[in-house]
């Protein structure tokens, strides 16, 4: 903590320095100094990762606050307001999800009776209880809860799976009864989500979950933010003695699952259920922060782009296991791209005219799908069309150790050339990929969709990513001066070449720069969904190159309506049918196309494939 209130002293100093010349525009040889630029990297990192910022999530006013202070470092640079209200562009994003007061079964909303579950939505609605059991339906284990379906009913499941045995050797049951667990020889057949969504699938009205006997005594669970899959109805975890309320022999029933007797002898439930699933899923204002350096040439732009925004108070985005809501300080991810703008506007401001507009863009909404940069890209038609190149960085604050990841560079011819003449020079070991895909997606990617050349920064994955503890301390600032001063060369010579003609950039190869597995589902569809999206179903932004919807013919712009046969409705709903298929698994695909419903067979692969 101390070391920060060196820094803190000396960049006050160097904003005083700067600022008492009242003309940011001061002599680029001091701007220049290394030492001085990582000390002006360190505070605005500092500032944006602190706590107060609390994790800068888009919808939230922590996010609006952090787009007023860049704002403002705009103004104090003289770039010329960009956005649709001065230097801001505001648009709205997905909120945190909200759990509200209110959720009940038949008048019960005592919160340890009660509890929405995580994939739960708002909503009310009555009706006869069915008993489904385990509420699982597993082909290959010749298991089905669903023997018929419950439309208009409100389905009761228990948590957990049968024991291993059950379904397969019904007398081998009897000697293990501790079913309560998701064993392993149930596969994801135990997943909550594919549950709810099963019953959803077989018409029900509203899901209760509730615990197997065994485990009567621990507390319902908390309502996981984290995970953005959304039901579209309303489904509550209840308490086993609720449960037992509404299924005579509750207990019972379960202990006869257990030992393999079939579903259907079980007593039918005559009771009925009034379900109120009270969780908000609004929507919340963000901001783009747009500022532009005018050059020798205005009808050419050079976007140097990164995201501002970050997972706030952890949730949906988060890999920190602990849970909980805790501030995501973002530091590396992505103060560090964020104040590597700001510190290259600095130095152009104050440097000769670039050879054309040089457009600065703080993003936000980049952790909910590219949304920021999207909702520019679709709105700014003008800007767009002069737009001639995009650098973007996202997470350049451990470079301390010289290495740094590119994306993007075969997106123009002289990008690769640039970067192996420019690397040794200031003191970088780049690590160039031609592709403009490696790990996760980041705002180059908006622009390399529309044909325009684009580079991205990544100084590489690492144990504090998406993390509480992606702190300030940990950023390498002398690394990221370095950063800076190549991405303030690269946007010099991009704007200096007149003809920066687009070059379709070469498929990923497996080993990808920085690269690191993400993400966990087995099977791979290749859809580019358009998270902007709102309407029903799933609109495509492209798909993947060399992926199974590429090879069935999907094109952007497609309207995804069913997958095999499951109706889409949500990407939760896209979601769950990768689950329920495995690789090599033929499926049919609906899809709207021009007003048009269109059928194409998928044949899935593996994600090993991408
Ligand atoms: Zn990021």
């Amino acid at each position: 903590m101390r070391a920060i209130a060196n820094l803190r002293r000396l960049s006050l100093f160097t904003l005083a320095f700067a600022s008492s010349c009242a003309n940011p525009r001061h002599t680029d040889s001091v701007i220049a100094q290394p030492e001085l630029r990582a000390r002006r990297l360190e505070a605005d990192v500092t500032w944006l990762s602190a706590d107060e910022q609390e994790g800068r999530r888009a919808g939230t006013q922590a996010g609006l606050r952090a787009g007023e202070w860049i704002a403002q470092r705009m103004a104090e640079l003289g770039l010329e307001p960009r956005g649709t209200r001065g230097y801001t562009q505001p648009f709205e994003v997905p909120k945190p999800v909200e759990v509200r007061p209110g959720s009940a079964v038949n008048g019960i909303t005592d919160a340890a009776k009660v509890a929405p579950l995580f994939c739960a939505t708002a909503g009310e609605v009555a009706g006869e209880i069915a008993w489904c059991g385990y509420g699982i339906v597993d082909a290959s284990k010749g298991w089905n809860d669903f023997s018929e379906r419950i439309d208009g009913k409100v389905a009761l499941i228990v948590r957990g799976t049968p024991p291993d045995s059950v379904g397969t050797q019904p007398e081998a049951a009897a000697a293990t009864s501790d079913a309560v667990h998701e064993s392993a020889g149930w596969g994801n057949s135990g997943s909550l989500f594919l549950k709810v969504m099963t019953a959803k699938r077989q018409g029900a009205l509203a899901v209760l979950v509730a615990p197997h006997p065994s485990q009567q005594s621990q507390p319902l669970p908390s309502f996981d933010v984290g995970r953005a899959a959304q039901s579209v109805l309303p489904a509550l975890y209840i308490s086993h003695e609720l449960a037992a309320a509404l299924v005579p022999g509750y207990d019972a029933a379960i202990s006869a699952i257990d030992v393999g007797a079939p579903l259907a002898q079980a007593p039918r439930p005559t009771a009925s259920a009034r379900v109120v699933s009270n969780v908000a899923r609004e929507r919340g204002p963000a901001t783009n922060v747009l500022g532009l350096l005018r050059g020798a040439d205005s009808s050419r732009c050079v976007v140097l782009g990164a995201h501002y925004d970050h997972l706030g108070w952890g949730g949906e985005g988060s890999l920190d296991s602990q849970g909980g809501a805790q501030i995501h300080n973002g530091a590396d991810d992505n103060a560090s791209g964020t104040a590597v703008v700001l510190e290259v506007a600095r130095a152009l401001a104050a440097g000769p005219k670039p050879d054309c507009d040089v457009l600065f863009a703080l993003w936000s909404g980049e952790e909910l799908g590219l949304l920021g940069s999207e909702h520019w890209a679709k709105t700014a038609a003008l800007e767009l069309d002069s737009v001639v190149a995009n650098l973007n960085l996202d997470m350049v604050g451990r470079a301390g150790d010289g290495k740094l990841a590119v994306l993007g560079a075969g997106s123009a011819e002289p990008f690769a050339a640039w970067l192996a003449e420019l690397g040794p020079r200031l003191g970088l070991e780049l690590d160039v990929s031609l592709s403009g895909q490696g790990v996760g997606g980041s705002d180059h990617q908006t622009f390399l969709k529309r044909k325009r050349p684009a580079v991205h920064f990544f100084s590489g994955l690492h144990g504090d990513y998406h993390k509480p503890s992606d702190d300030a301390e940990r950023f390498e600032a002398e690394g990221a001066a370095k950063v800076a001063a190549l991405a303030l060369e690269l946007t010099r010579r991009m704007a200096a070449t007149r003809e920066l003609a687009w070059v379709e950039p070469p498929a990923p190869t497996s080993a990808q720069p920085g690269q690191a597995r993400a993400g966990g589902f087995r099977v791979w569809f290749g859809t580019v969904p358009e998270y902007a999206y709102d309407g029903k179903g799933l609109l495509l932004g492209g798909t993947s190159p060399g992926s199974p919807a590429e090879k069935a013919g999907m094109l952007a712009g497609d309207v995804l309506v069913q997958v095999g046969d499951i109706a889409i409705e949500t990407i939760q709903d896209f979601v769950y049918a990768l689950q329920t298929y495995k690789p090599g698994d033929v499926v049919l695909a609906r899809f709207l196309r021009d007003g048009k419903t269109e059928e194409v067979r998928v044949t899935l692969a593996t994600r090993e494939a991408q």
